[in-house]
């Protein structure tokens, strides 16, 4: 039969069927919010019915500026199925990015958490949503545009009923700036999040299965939170939503209280999260069967060992805005698990299989590289959860091959069992603590001060947050500037984790033969960098 691939059906199936399962959220004073996918999936058609009444229409975006947490969900199921489209706004982002995203994607309305309404205010001045609506707990609404979540999901009409939506349908959103300084929205349809969330809960994938406890921790709004919220609402396993407590103590009591059995997260947090377990030995009861996924940077040896030694599995996966975002897992084949452990790790370090459905390969200029686990090439996907464009972007279809592959960017070698090793990036990008920080945009704004005459920000590697800013940076002639005053003058245009913890000042840059920064060089000069640790991050 031709059947529609769409969220509505999961809506439907998933409130039939396990509606008594439940969905478990972290309130911002850490207080408990237990609620089941009965009242989600209730609260999900309310919602689509108050967008309806509120004249939206299909294809029409509704920002969230939200943590992870029921009502969250109730927005990743409640606007797709009104026929509009859920755009996941990355609260982390400086304000003026994000008001530009917002007015980029077009967005009608937004649905802000109350503890966000700080970062909404810096925004405000620059967007014009038409509807503000604020997902309150001490119903505060300190704007006169503001409106309350609950009023609103009041505003449906009596026995409205969802629309009938083709699978080729816009459902979601999600801008990165993950490889030039320029926010790039990627558009997911019915369709591709059904495969996907399909795909996602394989047993070689990350393995969701109904009796699971699931755990994001890896933000809602980064990616689809790796469609984890999607791939459980389908399967109608329990969900465990961390708020916006996200330190290391507080996941781990929610992974032992809420008996969790899947979780998903960037290295850092896995990071912070092993160190707690050392420092208190026996203190968590974590599920025996306990399977974490870790993406966003690769996986350093040290994390792996550090799992074993607590009896977690932990599973490496490759992914990308524009691949909804997966695109490889990391698991033995079975031909593989009996080799001496130095080839199994060797392995296990690498990003993984292809998933069903993503097609690879890895091409220096037109020609394909073989999977010898040594050439390296630029990896090149396709496949029907893979964006085949950005939004209103046409001047970046270059991202895209005339014969239809996107683009990754990433430098990989394949090897003859077709395990993926991203060996670097094409690009310079600094990823600290799982969010991009354009190296391009932190030396523009560098060389608009007085004293600049020329700057170079590479990444270093560090041990907390994966990578950090470092700013090699050439004085004008007779001119002074302290890092104090450097990093004082981009805090007027980034964030307080996007900002450089070392500044070096040197006589020249190293450059490449047609005179570019050759950043290379300035990483393997500075290599091995001491950082501060108490600097830096994303927190
Ligand atoms: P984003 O779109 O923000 O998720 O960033 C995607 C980029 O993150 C990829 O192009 C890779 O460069 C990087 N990335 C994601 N997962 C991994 C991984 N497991 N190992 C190394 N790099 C990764």
């Amino acid at each position: 039969m031709q059947f529609p691939l769409t969220l509505t059906h999961v809506l439907a199936r998933t409130e039939k069927l396990f509606g008594a399962v439940e969905i478990v959220s972290r309130r911002p004073d850490s207080s408990i919010h237990r609620s089941s996918y009965g009242e989600v999936c209730a609260r999900a058609r309310a919602l689509a019915s108050a967008l309806s009444a509120a004249s939206l229409e299909r294809g029409d975006r509704v920002g969230t500026l939200m943590w992870n947490h029921a009502v969250h969900l109730e927005a990743y199921l409640g606007v797709p199925v009104a026929g509009c489209v859920l755009h996941t706004l990355n609260l982390r982002l400086h304000p003026d990015e994000l008001a530009y995203i917002i007015k980029h994607a077009g967005d009608r309305v937004l649905i802000v958490d109350e503890t966000l309404l700080p970062v909404y205010e810096k925004l405000r001045g620059q967007i014009h949503p038409e509807r503000v609506i604020v997902v309150s707990v001490r119903g505060q609404l300190p704007f006169p545009e503001c409106e309350s979540y609950g009023d609103f999901l009041t505003q449906g009409k009596p026995g409205y009923e969802l629309p009938q939506l083709d699978e080729n349908e816009a459902a979601a959103m999600c801008y990165t700036s993950g490889t030039t300084g320029v926010p790039k929205g990627v558009v997911y349809t019915h369709r591709s999040v059904i495969l996907h969330s399909l795909a996602a809960a394989l047993p070689d994938a990350f393995a969701i299965a109904q009796a699971d406890s699931v755990l994001p921790v890896v933000p809602m709004f980064h990616a689809n939170g790796w469609g984890v919220p999607f791939a459980a609402a389908m399967v109608g396993s329990k969900l465990v939503l961390p708020g916006p407590r996200l330190d290391p103590v507080s996941l781990l009591d929610l992974l032992d209280q809420e008996k969790v059995t899947r979780s998903g997260a960037v290295p850092t947090v896995w990071m912070a999260i092993l160190a707690a377990l050392d420092e208190h030995p026996g203190r968590w009861k974590l599920q025996p069967g306990l399977r974490v996924l870790c993406g966003g940077s690769a996986v350093p040896e040290s994390m792996f060992r550090a799992f074993d030694r607590h009896g977690i599995e932990l599973i490496h996966a490759w992914g990308m805005t524009e691949l909804s975002p997966l695109g490889t897992v990391c698991h033995l084949k079975s031909s593989l698990v009996d080799r001496p452990e130095s080839e199994r790790m060797a392995t296990r370090l690498k990003q993984g299989l292809q998933a069903p459905f993503v097609e690879i390969r890895a091409m220096v200029g037109d020609q394909e590289v073989p999977w010898d686990g040594e050439t390296l090439g630029e990896l090149e996907v396709r496949g029907p959860w893979i964006a085949s464009s950005y939004y209103n972007l046409p001047d970046l279809q270059e991202r895209w091959t005339t014969d239809g592959w996107f683009r990754t960017g990433d430098i990989v070698n394949v090897d003859p069992e077709g395990y993926v090793k991203i060996a670097d990036r094409a690009k310079d990008l600094i990823k600290s603590g799982g969010e991009w920080i354009s190296s391009v945009d932190l030396e523009n704004a560098l060389m608009g001060h007085p004293a600049v005459r020329e700057a170079a920000v590479v990444a270093i590697a560090h041990p907390k947050w994966a990578e950090r800013p470092l700013a090699a940076v050439i004085l004008k002639d007779g001119c002074r500037a302290e890092p104090e005053e450097l990093r004082a003058h981009l805090s007027q245009k980034f964030s307080r984790w996007q900002l450089p913890d070392a500044f070096v000042f040197l006589e020249e840059i190293p450059r490449t033969s047609v005179g570019k920064f050759q950043k290379s060089r300035l990483r393997e000069m500075f290599a091995g960098w001491e950082w501060d640790q108490t600097a830096g991050g994303s927190a």
